[in-house]
C-alpha cells in the first residue's frame, strides 16, 4: 500500500510525525508566479494569472504538478487549475450561486435536494481549486466545523428516516484529519436508519498520498457501506501515484465511482472522454456522471453547449460498454433528480 513519495518532501526525522499527505499539502503551489516558472509558461500569462488568483487564489499540489506538461498553455490538466484573464469577464447567466443551493439547506451545513440522501458541506477546504468550480464563491466560513457544531445537523438526519445515504461533500472531506473524520463518520453510523456513506472526494487524483492504510481502515471499518465518487475529468490525471490510490480503495472493497465536468478546452472530444472511462474502468472505478457546465461566474469560457455534448456522448455510446458510458446530466435548481440531457 505504499504511494510514491518522489514529490513530497524528502523524509527526515523532524516531520515523521506529521502523515505524508499533510506535508504533500503544505508543499503545494499557491503563487502563480512559481507555476508559470516551474512549468515555463508565456510570460502573457503571468499577469492575468495573478489578477485571478487574487479573485479564486490558485492552488495546485506538486503530485497533479507533475502530470502537467512543461511549457504547454493549453495542456488539459492544467487548464484546470491556472487562472486566467478570462475568469474575471462576467457574463450574463453566469452567477456566483449557480445552482440556488441556499434553498436546500436543512440545517447548518447540510443541504438536501434529492430523497432518501443529504449533504454535509463536510470541509470547507480542497487540495486544488479546479478553476471551474461551481462552489468557486460558496461562503464555507459559515459552516459547522467541530463536531458539537454539527448537532443541528445530526438532529435533522436523525427525525427523517427517509434518509438513508448521508454524502460527505464540500469542499473536499478528505481534507479532514483523520480523528475529525472518523468522529465524523462514528456519530453517523449511530443513525440506525442510515445505510451508506458516500464521500464526494477529488483527494485520490490530486493528492494521492491521502489514501494511507488508515483512513482504509477507516471506511472499511464502518457499519454504513462506504461509497467513494472520486472527481477526474481526464485520462492524463489517473496515472502513477493516483493510478495506486484508486488501486488501493478498490481492492478494499469499497465501490469507487467517477465524475467528470464537461470542460472546453480539457475533455470536450469524444475520443479523450472514452480514454477516460477505458481507463477508469481498467482501473476498477465506474463512470458515473458527466456534468453540464454549472454557469458559476468567472467559469463562461469552459461551457460547451448542450447540443455539442449530447453528440459527444452519442459517440461514447458507439464506441464503449454500456457500463463505461457516464450519464450526461445537468443540475436544475428545484427538479428531484439531475436532469438527463442524452
Ligand atoms: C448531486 C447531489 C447529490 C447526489 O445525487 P446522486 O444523483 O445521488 O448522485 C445529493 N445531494 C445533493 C445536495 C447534491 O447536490
Ligand atoms: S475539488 Fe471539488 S469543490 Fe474543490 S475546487 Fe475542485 S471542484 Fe471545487
Amino acid at each position: 500500500m505504499a504511494t510514491k513519495t518522489g514529490h513530497s518532501a524528502p523524509k527526515n526525522d523532524v516531520f515523521e510525525t506529521a502523515p505524508n499527505w499533510h506535508r504533500s499539502l503544505a508543499a503545494a503551489v499557491r503563487d502563480p508566479d512559481r507555476l508559470i516558472d516551474l512549468l515555463g509558461l508565456p510570460e502573457s500569462l503571468r499577469q492575468p494569472a495573478r489578477e485571478a488568483a487574487e479573485l479564486f487564489p490558485l492552488l495546485v499540489p506538486e503530485s497533479y504538478l507533475a502530470r502537467i506538461e512543461s511549457g504547454n498553455p493549453r495542456d488539459p490538466l492544467l487548464l484546470q487549475v491556472l487562472p486566467l484573464g478570462a475568469e474575471k469577464l462576467e457574463v450574463p447567466g453566469f452567477v456566483s450561486d449557480a445552482l440556488d443551493e441556499a434553498a436546500s439547506r436543512r440545517a447548518p451545513g447540510l443541504l438536501q435536494k434529492y430523497a432518501g440522501r443529504a449533504l454535509m458541506i463536510a470541509a470547507g477546504a480542497c487540495a486544488v481549486h479546479c478553476r471551474y468550480c461551481f462552489r468557486r464563491h460558496y461562503d464555507y466560513g459559515a459552516e459547522p466545523r467541530r463536531l458539537d457544531e454539527w448537532e443541528p445537523a445530526f438532529a435533522e438526519i436523525e427525525a427523517d428516516d427517509s434518509l438513508r445515504e448521508i454524502l460527505l461533500s464540500g469542499g473536499d472531506p478528505l481534507m479532514l484529519t483523520d480523528a475529525r473524520l472518523e468522529a465524523l463518520c462514528h456519530r453517523l453510523a449511530e443513525i440506525g436508519h442510515l445505510k451508506r456513506l458516500r464521500l464526494h472526494t477529488r483527494l485520490p487524483i490530486v493528492l494521492p498520498d491521502r489514501i494511507t492504510p488508515q483512513l482504509i481502515d477507516l471506511l472499511t471499518g464502518l457499519r454504513l457501506t462506504p461509497i467513494v465518487v472520486v472527481h477526474a475529468n481526464h485520462p492524463r490525471e489517473l496515472v502513477d501515484d493516483c493510478a495506486e490510490a484508486l488501486r488501493t480503495l478498490v481492492c478494499a472493497g469499497i465501490s469507487v465511482l467517477n465524475q467528470s465536468v464537461l470542460l472546453r478546452g480539457v475533455n470536450d472530444s469524444a475520443d479523450v472522454l472514452a480514454e477516460l472511462s477505458e481507463r477508469l474502468i481498467e482501473l476498477g472505478v465506474m463512470p458515473y456522471y458527466l456534468h453540464q457546465f454549472d454557469k458559476v461566474a468567472g467559469g463562461a469560457h469552459f461551457e460547451v453547449p448542450e447540443q455539442e455534448g449530447r453528440a459527444i456522448v452519442e459517440e461514447l455510446r458507439r464506441r464503449l460498454p454500456g457500463y463505461a458510458v457516464p450519464r450526461y446530466v445537468r443540475e436544475v435548481p428545484g427538479e428531484d433528480y439531475k436532469r438527463p440531457l442524452a
